[in-house]
């Protein structure tokens, strides 16, 4: 069954093929989704643009979400492709490299700037551009992880920036229900992509998590595809202002050894 036939998403973060957004992607392409996307550099262009045509994507255009103007032009691109919108994804997050090493106290004012506008406003002037393309309802799906919520070394600044992201689900979610559009957070394990390297020891913190996960392994962008399909689908229509886990379980753990090493 296709879950996803005759709904038009429009899907924000992909930048090559280990993007999870490109998960996502393919996952709604599977379920009969008519799919728009956006990139934020114009270097990216020759890596997403093979992606769109494996999937049928007509609609891609750049938007750096850190300017109003290019969200606005971005949308109103968007209204006259396809008029109105079902599904937003926003995959996007960034802070400045030096920002993801080393110690939170040491975080620069205009890195502090940098990570919260990209990762975490951009989700509320997405949001915004979209309600008027979701005059029935939709659904909004952003990308958070459990730093957000506990201290994870070097995740820094991300970790303060996905705080905010998550807690803007919330209040998204309760301005614009009454619309039925709903707003969720997929919290993803740790997954080798772009912007994972830039996080300082990022192969330790999938080691780390594999090792003591209760599936005991990472987890994969199709599998937050999934994730993301169920809360983009009328299988979810009864859920907001969540955050779902897709990390094979490591955010439960109390103390995260693994049992052999507790004897
Ligand atoms: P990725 O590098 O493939 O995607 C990040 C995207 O953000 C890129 O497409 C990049 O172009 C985009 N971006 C950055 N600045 C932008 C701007 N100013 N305007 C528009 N787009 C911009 O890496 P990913 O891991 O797939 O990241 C997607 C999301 O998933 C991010 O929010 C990330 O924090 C989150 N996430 C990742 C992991 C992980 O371990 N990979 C875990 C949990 C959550």
């Amino acid at each position: 069954m296709k879950l996803l036939e005759g709904k038009k998403a429009l899907i924000f973060g992909i930048a090559n093929k280990n993007s999870i957004a490109w998960g996502i992607a393919q996952t709604f392409h599977e379920h009969g989704a008519e799919i728009g996307f956006s990139y934020g550099i114009p270097q990216l262009e020759r890596r997403v643009r093979p992606l769109a045509a494996q999937i049928d994507v007509e609609f891609i255009e750049m938007c750096d979400v850190s300017s109003d103007e290019e969200i606005a032009d971005l949308f109103q691109k968007a209204a006259g492709h396809f008029g109105e919108i079902d599904i937003l994804v926003h995959s996007i997050g960034f802070a400045p490299r030096e920002e993801l090493a080393g110690r939170y106290v040491d975080t620069s004012r205009e890195g502090f700037k940098i990570a919260l506008d990209i990762s975490a406003y951009s989700l509320v002037a997405l949001a915004k551009a979209a309600q008027p393309l979701m005059p029935n309802g939709g659904s909004i799906v952003s990308m958070t992880y459990y730093g957000s919520e506990k201290v994870v070394p070097h995740y820094n600044v991300m970790g303060v920036a996905k705080a905010a992201l998550e807690a803007s689900t919330r209040y998204l979610a309760a301005d614009l229900g009454p619309d039925n559009i709903r707003v969720n957070a997929i919290s993803a394990g740790p997954i080798k992509t772009l912007a994972a390297a830039g996080v300082g020891g990022f192969r330790k913190m999938l080691g780390y998590t594999a090792e003591r996960a209760p599936l005991r392994r990472n987890v994969n962008q199709k599998e937050v595809g999934r994730t993301a399909l169920w809360l983009c689908s009328d299988l979810g229509s009864g859920v907001t202002g969540e955050v779902v886990y897709v990390d094979a379980g490591y955010h439960i753990l109390g103390m995260p050894e693994p049992p052999e090493k507790w004897g």
